[in-house]
């Protein structure tokens, strides 16, 4: 017997679950199948427990620095114990609600490995999903109208350099430290590895990283990638970019060690860890994609702009498809997905007014094309920048470091891309985003009249400096 569905999702991470719950808010009936537990990476392995652990860093960061506010405190002590505590109980209270939420919708939860059969006694197209269990039960078969695949990704390695969850650790490993190590080396100087080293730097930890290509943060802009690498080495984060780790020169004995050259020169590092954050590789593997015409690139899905695979009632979205591998693009293409398959009227989402966020120490964000991109593309640019330097707010707060960049089309005076690096930037970028969905000029953007003081002013004076006419600077 196999029990009847509109939809099937395959995983309920960030992307499933809010696909589900759009799914039921349309009067579909719906189940999610998820091997491990409902939230995903973003709750339990990602966004969530990195930005409760950096928020713990940054708290002991600003104690230390109170005395400047002219708070004397003496000299904080860091239980991690507690820090682990309380990022637990986050989690533990986020996952409580996305169960809540579940119930609420009537979706079906089904707490086992999802996997899609081909032509069967049930149907006679590929798309039925037999549920496994781990503890042995028979399995359940579920006979869908549509499937969704929303199986997200895991931490992807190089070669030689294993994860044996003690020397060598992923991100996973990472967010479960009993204890923090004294050194670290971080193969991959990426948004997760440059959220870790800032981390783990503002926790007392002495960090090296090390990044293939020339610069951090290899897709922001490179101006905003430069800033935060001066601002990290001047915390004292040693930065080798260029560096071509070596494998096979790793050596694991009460530590680490392992060797990279950049340029012509050979370097050898040691400390307790090495985490490597190389990427993430889609989870593809067993889910059935081999019964069905579904096609793949480099391991992740093909889809067309709606998320259909090359079976049209077999869609998929998130981390799984590649592509903009965050929380909040997976849930949008889970929404658009699912109201693409119910026939109601949906856009295709336009990839270039999505905001990302680093939340590092400083922060940084961006939405739209950086300036190179926008070079390549063969756009004229006007380019409007700003400092927080200039800005009350920023010294109130204490925080200075950093501008806020806008690239503008010459011809239209449409805004191309905002580039953010500073305080708060990771709450600000909406703003820059809301310009990207309507298409907005920099003159507009100036027009909105930002509030005095707030941090926010930085925008409103970049927008000014695309024309030259900024107040403050
Ligand atoms: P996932 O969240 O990975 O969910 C997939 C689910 O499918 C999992 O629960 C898995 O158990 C389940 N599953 C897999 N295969 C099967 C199967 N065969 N049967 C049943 N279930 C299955 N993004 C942001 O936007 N902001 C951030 O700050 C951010 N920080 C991050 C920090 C770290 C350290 C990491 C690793 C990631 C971070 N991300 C962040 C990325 C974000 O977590 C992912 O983009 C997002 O979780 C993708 O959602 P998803 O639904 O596609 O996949």
């Amino acid at each position: 017997m196999a029990t009847e569905y509109d939809l099937v999702i395959l995983g309920g991470g960030t992307g499933g679950y809010v696909a589900a719950i759009r799914a039921s808010q349309l009067d579909m009936k719906v189940a999610i199948v998820e091997k491990a537990e409902l939230g995903g990476t973003c709750l339990h392995r990602g966004c969530i427990p990195s930005k409760a652990l950096l928020r713990s860093a940054e708290v002991y960061q600003q104690t230390m620095k109170a005395d400047s506010f002219g708070v004397e405190v003496n000299p904080p002590t860091l239980n991690f114990a507690k820090v682990q505590q309380r990022k637990n109980g986050i989690i533990d209270q986020l996952h409580k609600g996305v169960q809540g939420l579940m119930k609420k919708g009537k979706i079906d939860v089904y707490q086992g490995f999802g996997r899609i059969l081909g032509p069967s006694i049930f149907s006679p197209m590929p798309g039925t999903v037999s549920v496994e269990y781990e503890n042995g039960n028979e399995n359940d078969m579920l006979l869908p109208k549509n499937v969704l695949i929303a199986t997200g990704s895991q931490p992807n390695t190089l070669s030689g350099l294993d994860f044996d969850g003690e020397y060598v650790i992923s991100s996973n490993e990472a967010l479960e430290m009993e204890e923090l190590p004294k050194s670290i080396i971080i193969v991959g100087g990426g948004v997760i590895g440059i959220e870790w080293a800032s981390m783990l730097n503002d926790f007392g930890v002495d960090v090296t990283v090390l990044e293939y290509q020339q610069q951090i943060l290899p897709t922001e802009d490179k101006e905003i990638a430069k800033e935060m690498e001066k601002q990290l080495k001047k915390r004292g984060v040693n930065i080798l970019t260029g560096a071509n780790v070596q494998p096979d020169t790793l050596a694991k004995d009460n530590g680490v060690s392992i060797e990279a050259i950049a340029g012509d020169k050979k370097e050898h590092f040691q400390a307790d860890r090495l985490l490597v954050s190389v990427g993430r590789k889609a989870n593809t593997q067993n889910i059935g994609l081999e019964n069905t015409d579904i096609q793949r690139s480099n391991h992740t899905i093909d889809t067309n702009d709606f998320y259909q695979t090359k079976e049209s009632h077999i869609y998929a979205i998130g981390d799984v498809i590649g592509g903009m591998q965050l929380a909040h693009v997976a849930s949008h293409e889970g929404i658009t997905a699912v109201e693409h398959m119910a026939g109601e009227y949906t856009q295709k989402l336009d990839y270039r007014s999505i905001s990302s966020c680093i939340y590092a120490s400083p922060e940084a964000a961006s939405v739209g094309l950086t300036e190179e991109q926008a070079k390549e593309e063969g756009f004229e640019l006007v380019i409007g920048k700003f400092p927080f330097q200039a800005v009350g707010k920023a010294l109130v707060y204490g925080e200075t470091d950093g501008f806020v960049k806008i690239v503008t089309d010459k011809n239209t005076q449409d805004v191309l891309g905002v580039h953010m690096i500073g305080p708060q930037v990771t709450d600000m970028i909406s703003e820059a985003g809301l310009a990207k969905v309507l298409d907005a000029t920099a003159w507009e953007i100036s027009q909105t009249i930002h509030p005095h003081p707030s941090l926010s002013e930085v925008i409103g004076e970049a927008a000014l400096a695309v024309d030259g006419v900024q107040i403050h600077g």
